[in-house]
């Protein structure tokens, strides 16, 4: 029953974060010693969108199957150590979708200490245990890429936890995904300072109040649109009831409309490494 209460309470509370936190376009980006190998898509500079679907792993599974029945590329970003965690995981490798890590960490308002799974970021935790934290639940990804926010407005705010995210991801050779889940420089400033890319949420697919379909439909192609301008996009959709069957279908629908547009879908690496290149 907690859990039931925790992945329904959870989205209305975030809601509120969302449709405060606007994209930014202004990007302060620093190339990474251990460059990684473009791929042919890159280096043609085609405008690129990444579609990065949230909350796979939670109690909530609407949408799962029917978005990883079109096997479109997206990069499903995937809750740790809950009941379905394995199981998407091995959904997501079978549909060829590219996989990080939805990293929870702690909101800065008060929320209870179950509602977070069973391991979290705090924000008072030090950066040697937020490494920590982020070791033990990359152990149940088998092929890992990168990693992203799950709740987590608190300890975005918090530059030198930030920082130790940033350099573990260097370290280990993966990316990190801003969400941005609260408006923030801190984040940023952390990039800066370990001299890391930054990859940085442009559109969340259901920032309107219902979720709708053809609310998700108009965020694909301002995210495609944002594409065009940018060279790249990063848009973030949810599987569960943030998003659900109403996220999956429209972006089944609307993908080949966007490549029409001239965009390419790609998996969030592929821009991670077009920047890193
Ligand atoms: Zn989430």
């Amino acid at each position: 029953m907690k859990k039931i209460l925790l992945f329904l309470i959870i989205p209305i509370l975030l809601f509120g974060f969302i449709i405060l936190s606007k994209p930014q376009n202004v990007h302060n980006f620093h190339k990474k010693s251990n460059a990684e190998t473009s791929s042919n898509l890159t280096e043609n500079k085609v405008p690129m969108l990444a579609i990065v679907i949230d909350d796979f792993g939670s109690y909530d599974q609407s949408g799962v199957n029917l978005i990883l029945q079109a096997k479109p590329i997206i990069t499903g970003a995937v809750i740790p150590s809950t009941e379905y965690t394995e199981k998407n995981i091995k959904d997501l490798e079978d549909a060829g979708c590219e996989i990080i890590l939805h990293m929870p960490m702690q909101s800065h308002v008060n929320l209870p200490e179950n509602w977070y799974g069973e391991v979290y970021i705090r924000n008072t935790d030090t950066p040697e245990t937020a490494r920590m934290k982020l070791s033990s639940c990359l152990k149940d990804f088998p092929k890992i890429y990168g990693f992203n926010i799950h709740i987590g407005s608190g300890v975005s705010q918090n530059e030198k936890l930030m920082e130790a995210i940033y350099n573990y991801a260097k370290e280990n050779n993966l990316y990190f995904l801003d969400s941005r889940t609260i408006e923030t420089k801190a984040t940023e400033l952390a990039c800066s300072k370990t001299n890391s890319i930054y990859l940085g949420r442009d559109v969340f697919l259901e920032a309107d109040k219902n979720r709708s379909y053809s609310g998700v439909v108009f965020r694909l192609k301002e995210a495609a649109n944002i594409a065009l301008t940018k060279g790249y996009a990063i848009a973030i959709g949810h599987v569960g009831a943030e998003g659900g069957e109403n996220t999956a279908k429209a972006i089944i629908d609307t993908l080949p409309e966007i490549e029409k547009m001239g965009v390419k879908i790609v998996y969030l690496k592929d821009i991670f490494d077009m920047l890193n290149s």
